[in-house]
């Protein structure tokens, strides 16, 4: 048995060095590259992505899974290896049904699609952008079409984000949720309104980038194996276990985007840093799920970076750095414009309490464009009527409205119920943690995030991608996915800013 995992590691190891070279040029792509290398960089993706799927999903890849599942009952079921083997013939079966033609037209398609998104955002031209992503919905039924029989022509696509969630769980979670978050929103629309102007006028970019730099510091991510650059869409790229990358977006009259990008960003980074280096270069070795790693953003984001003990520490040195802008405004006030509630157009810059809407309204979309009960051409009139509905605010123009998010433009369908699905996750976890840490608040009134970070990795980092993500919720807390510790947060969190 011992040779057979060996001769698979071997492989899943090349398989990772592939799909991480890949990754690398997708960074670049985002970063530095100039724009015109758009086509070529599709080309070279594309073939780096055909050659690692080819190499996976090969016969001997296929006998050696085979024969190790067999012999599975001989290992520790929580073991490495164990997980290693169930992952992969998971994996596996997933793969071979997905022809190579397909992955390399979807990484061709995606990548310029992506270039034709920039210009359509910047131009507020959405009929630009149109037959990319009417190729690319396209594309993803195909995809969905290679695992018939399926509930719901949007389970396969979901599963590849969330393995084992199912279209009809996450509607079930969100219906209970939306109506407590539409009820939430409507109390406090009728309180006196939080003044946040402050956050508005002129914040030298250099001054934000090194404040946003000495907080992740100080969160615990490590220089010598990651670096942060610029993205118009701030994301997080593992390139490897001591290569960790992040990007962020400074705007210089405004304070809270730029900051608040790089806390998020450096919660996913410190999550793909703390997987058990034992778990390097195997299909292990990285985040368990996507709303797994959005609940560990969220938490850096937003149950640290928007809460009171955080600023007690930090607001001081805010102020020394911006003294004009933010010498005469308290704590207090400063702490109740950060979390200022107010339905807007931009998901990224959403405060919590209206965040999910945004992720519902884009799965309903989603959904109505699989199953096409919605065409791409009626996108952006069916994306203002949900603002309309769900916000009750209308986007101007394209720009703001259905081009405003990068993931279609990637393929990137099934993706964005894993945000509101992290939020939750993020309470599910903090609970539990204010357990085991009763005083953390006085630690971080200090600027210490060690214990906490330390509680992370040994619960929810090192695992890697050993356990499905429904599976590591219930055993670290108990409980599966549970929108109520979330609601219980927002409830008490809102209840005092806003007197309710
Ligand atoms: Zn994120």
């Amino acid at each position: 048995m011992q040779e057979k995992l060996d001769q698979l590691k071997a492989i899943l190891a090349e398989v990772y060095d592939l799909s991480s070279a890949a990754a690398l040029l997708g960074w670049d792509q985002q970063t530095y590259m100039p724009s015109a290398g758009a086509e070529g960089r599709g080309h070279q993706i594309a073939t780096l992505e055909k050659i690692a799927h080819n190499k996976f999903t090969s016969d001997q890849v296929g006998q050696l899974i085979e024969d190790l599942v067999a012999d599975l009952k001989q290992l520790d079921p929580d073991s490495d290896d164990a997980c290693l083997i169930k992952v992969s013939d998971r994996e596996y079966k997933k793969q071979t049904r997905v022809t190579s033609e397909w992955v390399e037209n979807f990484a061709r398609e995606t990548t310029i699609a992506h270039q034709v998104w920039e210009k359509a955002r910047s131009e507020n031209n959405f009929a630009g952008f149109q037959p990319n992503l009417e190729r690319i919905f396209e594309l993803r039924r195909e995809y969905s079409a290679f695992f018939v029989p399926y509930e719901h022509v949007y389970d396969p696509i979901l599963d590849d984000f969330e393995p084992g969630l199912k279209t009809a769980d996450v509607q079930e979670i969100f219906k209970t949720l939306r109506p407590q978050q539409v009820e939430l929103i409507k109390a406090i629309s009728e309180k006196p309104q939080v003044d946040d102007s402050f956050l508005r006028g002129e914040f030298d970019d250099r001054k934000q980038w090194d404040f946003g730099v000495s907080v992740i510091t100080a969160f615990g991510y490590d220089w010598n194996r990651g670096r942060q650059d610029r993205a118009a869409h701030p994301f997080t790229e593992s390139n490897g276990r001591d290569d960790v990358r992040i990007t962020t977006r400074i705007y210089p009259d405004e304070l809270t985007a730029g900051m608040f990008s790089s806390m998020h960003e450096a919660g996913h980074a410190l999550y793909e840093l703390g997987v058990d280096h034992a778990l390097a270069r195997s299909p292990l070795a990285s985040g368990a799920s996507l709303a797994l790693h959005e609940s560990q953003s969220r938490m850096y984001e937003n149950l640290l970076g928007r809460s009171m003990p955080f600023w007690e520490f930090y607001y001081p040195r805010l102020q020394d750095t911006f003294p004009a802008q933010l010498g005469n405004v308290s704590l207090e006030d400063f702490y109740r414009g950060i979390n200022k509630v107010e339905p807007s157009l931009i998901r990224v810059e959403a405060d919590e309490a209206t965040y999910n809407l945004h992720v519902m309204l884009r799965l309903e979309l989603e959904i109505a464009l699989m199953e096409r009960s919605l065409e791409v051409k009626d996108l952006p009139e069916a994306w203002n009527a949900k603002m309309e509905q769900f916000l009750g605010v209308t986007p101007p123009n394209d720009a703001d409205g259905v081009l405003q998010d990068v993931h279609w433009s990637s393929g990137l369908i099934g993706y964005f119920s894993t945000y509101a699905l992290g939020n939750l996750i993020s309470l599910q976890l903090w609970e539990l943690i204010q357990q085991d840490i009763p005083n953390l608040p006085d630690q971080v009134r200090k600027g210490q995030f060690g214990e906490l970070l330390e509680w992370l990795r040994r619960k929810v980092h090192r695992h890697g991608a050993k356990y499905e993500p429904q599976d590591l919720i219930m055993r670290i807390t108990g409980s599966k996915i549970d929108p109520v510790p979330y609601m219980r947060y927002l409830n008490n969190k809102y209840s005092q800013i806003y007197e309710l």
